[in-house]
């Protein structure tokens, strides 16, 4: 089977689980703030900025805790978004307000997000559609303009960049993912950016339960009379990652200019030879100046075909998917008007393999089955 997504993970990060296995310890610690520092670098930014936790998904409900998101706000955000962006609004009991996405790129534009702005908006959340930075510029600006906060989801975009600047800290938080289907994977782990290194140490504090002092041997080497000792300022999670999950991490980042050019180069290849294929559209070019992680690459079938081709393909060992499922059309959250370009794009997109591993020759057989398949109407 050709799988839609896969790490590569090799002897690199072996040796490095083996250097943690051998130090003594596993749980959160030196590893944990190298793979903080190396990701704040590899940002731009300093390392106050930063905090890592134990999924994007917790990062986005930390996001909404941060911005003191609760009853009686509405958070727009697009309606092909992560579902955890969604519940972390929804968890806090404010509403999520969906806004439609530009049909070919599926990310929302700035007038998307306009449109869906309300009095009681507190937040905006976008993402970055497989990797494409969108208008994000434009939306951090809509947003500083009205003092609305903006959540960049970033987990799409490790390495996304507009004239230069990192995706993910155009707004006030930007969180990422390094699950198991990402472009640098940990296992499991997420990061948090925020342009006020103050909501950092909150969100440090907040991702170990709230207390005060998060390090008994700390308060050991002041001098602390009974280091044990604990106060909880907030009553909150567990939601830190851990050495082990660092030390991976921190090999792949080192790892993700070699892990794009591959991407890069297999979009390319499928732009080349799936261009003039009839009824099919690959993703439009990028805009000057932005870079594109290459996390997914979409084709567009017109005909109603979309589900026929994927089931065909499946059936000749080649996996595709759809991301993100519409949010407006998930029954807990079915709310408002219809958003007829997502609804199109939502029909019409498919998702098909890219991931570093993927070797010429696969590459080759999803090019020849797309087209066949395409070509034959999905029958
Ligand atoms: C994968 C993903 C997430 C969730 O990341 P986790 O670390 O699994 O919680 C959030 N947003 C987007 C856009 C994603 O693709």
């Amino acid at each position: 089977m050709i799988n839609v997504f896969q790490p590569a993970l090799g002897d690199q990060e072996l040796a490095a689980v083996r250097e943690v296995f051998e130090s003594g310890w596993i749980g959160r610690g030196e590893r944990t703030r190298a793979f903080e520092e190396a990701f704040a670098k590899h940002l731009g930014v300093g390392g106050d900025h930063v905090t890592s936790l134990n999924s994007c998904t917790e990062a986005l409900f930390l996001a909404m805790e941060l911005l003191e998101v609760g009853p009686g706000c509405d958070v727009v955000l697009p309606t092909v978004s992560w579902v955890g962006a969604a519940n972390a609004v929804a968890a806090r009991g404010a509403r999520p307000v969906f806004c439609d996405v530009d049909p070919r790129t599926l990310n929302a534009t700035a007038d998307d997000v306009v449109a869906a702005l309300t009095p009681r908006t507190r937040a905006v959340i976008v993402l970055h559609y497989g990797g494409y930075p969108g208008e994000v510029a434009a939306i951090a600006e809509v947003c500083r303009e009205r003092g609305i906060a903006l959540v960049e989801d970033a987990a799409c975009a490790v390495a996304s960049r507009v004239d230069g600047e990192a995706c993910g800290t155009f707004g006030d938080i930007g969180v990422w993912s390094f699950d198991a289907m990402k472009i640098v994977v940990a296992g499991d782990g997420g990061m948090l950016y925020a342009r006020d290194p103050v909501l950092v140490a909150r969100a440090t504090k907040l991702a170990y339960l709230g207390l005060e002092q998060v390090s008994g041997f700390d308060s050991a080497r002041r001098g602390a009379y009974r280091w044990w000792e604990i106060d909880v300022s907030s009553f909150s999670r567990r939601s830190i990652t851990n050495d082990l999950a660092a030390a991976i991490g921190h090999v792949q980042l080192g790892r993700l200019g070699e892990f794009v050019s591959r991407r890069r180069a297999i979009a390319e290849h499928y732009d080349r030879e799936l261009a003039d294929v009839p009824g099919l559209h690959c993703p439009p070019p990028l805009p000057a100046g932005h870079e594109s992680s290459y996390y997914l690459y979409w084709v567009q079938l017109d005909g109603g075909i979309r589900d026929a081709v994927a089931r065909r393909l499946y059936e000749r060992g080649i996996y595709t998917t759809f991301r993100y499922p519409l949010l407006h059309r998930v029954p807990a959250y079915r709310a408002g008007s219809p958003l007829p370009r997502a609804e199109w794009a939502a029909q019409a997109t498919l998702c098909i393999p890219l991931h570093q591993g993927l070797d010429d020759g696969a590459v080759e057989r999803v090019v020849t089955e797309l087209r066949a398949a395409v070509l034959d109407g999905g029958r």
